[in-house]
């Protein structure tokens, strides 16, 4: 079993509430949901922080955005607008090491943030 939390639910071996899987890409509910819609978009590759991405890694990157995009128009959230938003580093407030995009909507998101 995964020691990472995230590649876990990619696996399935821990559960998460998945609203997409492609080869690539896996996104699910955040299990502490800051706005009505809080999904997680993650890589199945485990890429630790932001500062880790490689040059190979550009598509990926443009991928997880197209799922972001189509998960905001599925869920609602794409007309009145929504955040999409990756923490990289503890001040940052990254807490879990497998590079994530927040996609928060529903509700009127403040700026700047905390
Ligand atoms: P970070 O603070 O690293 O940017 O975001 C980590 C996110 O993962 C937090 O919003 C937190 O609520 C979420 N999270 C932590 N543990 C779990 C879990 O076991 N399942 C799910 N679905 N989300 C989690
Ligand atoms: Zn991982």
């Amino acid at each position: 079993m995964s020691e990472c939390l995230f590649c876990g639910i990619v696996e399935g071996t821990i559960n998460g509430a998945v609203v997409y899987r492609d080869e690539s890409v896996v996104a699910f509910k955040d299990i502490n949901p800051r706005a009505p819609v809080h999904i997680l978009i993650v890589p199945v590759k485990h890429i630790s922080t932001l500062l880790d991405l490689a040059e190979e890694d550009q598509k990926l990157v443009g991928e997880i955005y197209s799922v972001a995009n189509r998960l905001a128009k599925e869920q609602g959230i794409a007309k009145d607008g929504f955040r999409v938003v990756a923490n990289c580093g503890a001040a940052a407030g990254q807490t879990v090491f497998h590079i994530h995009f927040h996609l928060l909507g529903g509700r009127s998101l403040s700026w700047p943030p905390g």
